[in-house]
This record gives structure tokens, C-alpha cells and sequence, in this order.
């Protein structure tokens, strides 16, 4: 092949692209190219996803396209680029921040952006080289896939692609890059960073964006008079309240709640050193760089209301009232408490709310706590207790059963009026039988990084519909290896 034909070559994914984010103009992004890395190969994929972008149903057939998603042709259609966002971390402003190393390829026709992370230095790498490494990249499609299987609002991922270029963490390790997709990647800290640095012309292009694209209600809803940025603050509190209750109740701990890492649609982002809980402790410190404790699981709805509240002080130029900014805010007071109420009705198999059942709730907590018991297979085992009346499989889990009866007790007195059958399919409906547990990531990954993608495809089939039974994938879904709490998960991704 010619220079020049190299030159000129292109992907077409099939995909109708349209201007969506640069339209804002050049304050909020720089177009650049990914930067290519040698021989690449497909780790994993996700067919849903795929059908979600519309993509045609021999996608994956052609070198084009795998070349295309690891960054290394470009794609027709579109001008790639990166944003720039600021952002709190760990509690301290950290200035300027941005896509160190994910680079949007460009919005779908169908409104859906698609982004390569991992495909290169950008202006805003700050140093850093611009890379993915393979472990953190599995670990992130295949969490972004499994929370969409538990019903949890998230950024999707499409594909993993590969390389075998080294990249550089505390070992050295190999690249890849994850092909993502959500209707927008923009943050918190993208707010953060207009209102830090005083352009509110830009501050307020960016919420005029995101209201009239995503939130468009808040421009007709009579509150706050009228005032749509507040009524923005408000909407974009209640999905975050409403993303908390979810990841709560499942057990999902998130490990770096930055406020860069804080969807402005609700939707779980970045995914680092996640995990979902094994034995059920509230204190859970998912990343071990987290030594204080901040993102604990515990203190995940907390910390979102903080987010949120960086988030007012951010619109709030725009909102124009300190205490109409505050009011906005309350509503996360109200929604979290009820939605996580709801939630865990739910997966208490009840159907409608009665008096005691916050006492219902608060009980069981307290006896999972007290022995640590593994939180998503208690659920499930009650499942298969209202199911089929034996309590054996999940009294087995208590020492203290004199204390699991007497909650349990009252648990069947609760239901005594409703028919077990009906309470029990939506119990299994909202108590997974599989979750990403970090043991299992990490043996998809061991057995992908010796090139064997076989572990990750069927853990993603697993996750994807994670409250069916899957017979003959029970080891799956059982109690993590002594080794799991070994796992230590950091930043460094
Ligand atoms: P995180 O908290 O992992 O989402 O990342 C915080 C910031 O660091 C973001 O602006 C990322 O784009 C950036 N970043 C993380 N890792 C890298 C890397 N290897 N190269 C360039 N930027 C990075
Ligand atoms: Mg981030």
C-alpha cells in the first residue's frame, strides 16, 4: 500500500455521525488523532451494546473496524477529539483535569458519543502517557455491561481491544483500549472548570447544552419561578440520588467519587478500583489508595450530596441565588432515602409500603453486618426461600440464628397477605444472582493477559442477564476464594 493510500484510509463503521459536543465551540475540547499501537486483537464485546449503536450484525468482521477502535484509522465521519474538565479529588480542588487519555471519536446519529479510552496522550495527560492498561480495561467493560444487566444507569463499553505494547504502571503491563458509549461523558468537573477559571459565557453554553439536550424539561417546569438552572441542579440531584439508592443496595462501592468522575445524566462513570461487596461491611474501602476511608461504601451517599454541592457552587453564576442553589440541592435529601427504600423493598419481595418496613430493613442490615455475610448471595438465597419455603440454605449463613429467625419471622408475617409465588419473582428479579466480584475479574484476566478471551466473554454472558440462573455456572455465584481479599485494586489503571 502507498503513503498515500495509508494516508487517506479510513473506517466505516456503518454508523451516521452528527456534531454534537464540539458544537460548543473550542474553549471546551481540542481535536487530535488517537495514537496508533501495534498488531491489535479483540479481548471482548458486547453484542447489546453493539445493537444499542446500531451498529450492522457483522460489525467485528473486518480488520478496519478493530484497527478503527484501538485508535489506529480513522473513522468516517468523524473529527476526534478530547475535553477539558477540572474537578475535585479526594476532597481538594485539582485545577484542570480533562480527557488525559480518552478521545470521543464523535456522536451517533442516534445521539450516543463514542469514545476510545486509552488511545493516546492528549493535551490534557498532564504527563501522564495516555494509556489503558488490560486489567483495568476488562475490569471496566465488563462492570459497565453488568451494571446495565442489574438495571443500573451507566456509561456502556462496546469492546475491549488489545495490544501487546508494553505500558508502564508498577510492573510493566500491555495496552488496550475500551470503546465506550452514553449519551454524554460530560461531568461535574466540566462545570467545575468553567466556573472556576470565571468564563460564565462558556458556563452557561455548556448548561444551555446539557439542558436542551438531556434535561430539556427544566426550561418549561414551573419551579424556582422559572429559574431553569436551578431546575437543572435539581434534576441532575434527583438522578444521582436516584444512581446512590441503586448502587447501595446492590452493594456496589465505586472507589473514586471525584467530582471529574460524576456524571451530569446520573450514570456510574469511570470505573477503577470498583467492587461489589463480598461479606457485608459498610466501612468497605474498595481502593487502596483511599487510605482515609472517604469513598468507603458507607459514605458513597454523602459523598454525592458533596459533589453535588460543588456542583451548585459551580451554577451558581448561573442560578444567580445562593438559596435557590441550596433548595435545589434538597431534593437529594428526600429522593435518596426513599428511592434506597424502594429499592430495598424490592428486594425484600414487597410490593407496596407499610409501616415497620424501614425497621424490616434497618434489622436485617444490622445482622448482615454483625457476621459479614456475603451480601449478594443472602439475597438470593431469600429469594429461593420465599420460593420454596425452606430457610435452611439462608438461616446457614448466621451463627446467630436465634437473631436471623426472629428477623425472619417478622419478614413472613409481613408477607403473610400476598402470595409467596408473586413476591418471590421479584425477589429473584431484584436480587442478582451474579455480580463482577473482583476474583472473578481478575481470573478473566489472568487468563486474558496469557491471550485466552474465553473467561471474559462468558462472565459477560453471565453479567449481562445477572438475576437469570445460568445452569451449570453456579461457580459463578458462589462464595469468593480465600485469595479474593488478597485483591488489592488502586487508582492505578
Ligand atoms: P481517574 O480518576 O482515573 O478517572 O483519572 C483522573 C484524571 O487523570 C483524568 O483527567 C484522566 O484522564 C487522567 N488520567 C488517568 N490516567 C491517565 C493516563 N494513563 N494518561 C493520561 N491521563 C490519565
Ligand atoms: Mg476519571
Amino acid at each position: 500500500m502507498s503513503l498515500l493510500a495509508e494516508d487517506t484510509a479510513v473506517a466505516d463503521l456503518g454508523l451516521r455521525w452528527k456534531l454534537g459536543f464540539p458544537t460548543l465551540g473550542p474553549a471546551f475540547l481540542t481535536e487530535l488523532r488517537p495514537t496508533p499501537l501495534p498488531d491489535p486483537y479483540w479481548v471482548g464485546h458486547s453484542e447489546a451494546a453493539a445493537r444499542m449503536l446500531g451498529l450492522p450484525a457483522d460489525w467485528r468482521q473486518s480488520d478496519s473496524t478493530l484497527s478503527a477502535l484501538t485508535g489506529n484509522l480513522p473513522v468516517a465521519g468523524t473529527q476526534p477529539f478530547a475535553t477539558v474538565y477540572s474537578g475535585h479529588q479526594f476532597g481538594v480542588w485539582a485545577g484542570q483535569l480533562g480527557d488525559g487519555r480518552a478521545i470521543m471519536l464523535g456522536e451517533t446519529e442516534g445521539g450516543l458519543e463514542v469514545q476510545l479510552k486509552g488511545a493516546g496522550r492528549t493535551p490534557y495527560s498532564r504527563g501522564a502517557d495516555g494509556r489503558a492498561v488490560l486489567r483495568s480495561s476488562i475490569r471496566e467493560f465488563l462492570c459497565s455491561e453488568a451494571m446495565h444487566g442489574l438495571g443500573i444507569p451507566t456509561t456502556r463499553a462496546l469492546c475491549v481491544t488489545g495490544s501487546d505494547a508494553r505500558v508502564y504502571r508498577e510492573v510493566p503491563e500491555t495496552a488496550a483500549v475500551v470503546t465506550r458509549v452514553a449519551p454524554s461523558f460530560i461531568r461535574f468537573g466540566h462545570f467545575e472548570h468553567f466556573a472556576a477559571n470565571q468564563r460564565d459565557a462558556e458556563l452557561r453554553a455548556l448548561a444551555d447544552y446539557v439542558i436542551d439536550r438531556h434535561y430539556p424539561a427544566c426550561r418549561t417546569t414551573g419551579r424556582f419561578n422559572g429559574n431553569a438552572y436551578a431546575a437543572f441542579l435539581e434534576a441532575v440531584s434527583e438522578r444521582t440520588a436516584a444512581l446512590l439508592a441503586q448502587w447501595q443496595a446492590v452493594g456496589f462501592c465505586h472507589g473514586v467519587m471525584n467530582t471529574d468522575n460524576m456524571s451530569i445524566l446520573g450514570l456510574t462513570i469511570d470505573y477503577g478500583p470498583f467492587q461489589f461487596l463480598d461479606g457485608f461491611d459498610p466501612r468497605h474501602i474498595c481502593n487502596h489508595s483511599d487510605a482515609s476511608g472517604r469513598y468507603a461504601f458507607n459514605q458513597q451517599p454523602n459523598v454525592a450530596y458533596w459533589n453535588l454541592f460543588c456542583l451548585a457552587q459551580a451554577l451558581l453564576p448561573l442560578i444567580g441565588d445562593q438559596e435557590i442553589a441550596v433548595a435545589a440541592l434538597e431534593s437529594y435529601k428526600t429522593v435518596f432515602p426513599s428511592e434506597f427504600e424502594g429499592r430495598m423493598r424490592a428486594k425484600l419481595g414487597l410490593a407496596d409500603a407499610a409501616e415497620g418496613d424501614r425497621a424490616l430493613i434497618e434489622g436485617v442490615l444490622k445482622l448482615l453486618v454483625a457476621e459479614k455475610v456475603d451480601y449478594t448471595i443472602f439475597w438470593r438465597r431469600l429469594s429461593q426461600h420465599m420460593a420454596d419455603g425452606n430457610a435452611e440454605p439462608v438461616g446457614d449463613l448466621f451463627l446467630d440464628r436465634a437473631g436471623f429467625d426472629a428477623w425472619l419471622l417478622s419478614f413472613s408475617q409481613r408477607h403473610a397477605q400476598a402470595p409467596r409465588s408473586d413476591a418471590a419473582d421479584s425477589m429473584f428479579k431484584s436480587n442478582p444472582k451474579y455480580v463482577l466480584r473482583n476474583h472473578l475479574g481478575q481470573q478473566a484476566i489472568e487468563a486474558a493477559s496469557q491471550k485466552d478471551f474465553s473467561a471474559v466473554a462468558t462472565l459477560l454472558a453471565l453479567l449481562e442477564t445477572p438475576f437469570e440462573e445460568h445452569p451449570g455456572a453456579d461457580a459463578y455465584a458462589g462464595f469468593p476464594p480465600d485469595w479474593a481479599t488478597t485483591i488489592e485494586i488502586s487508582c492505578s489503571s
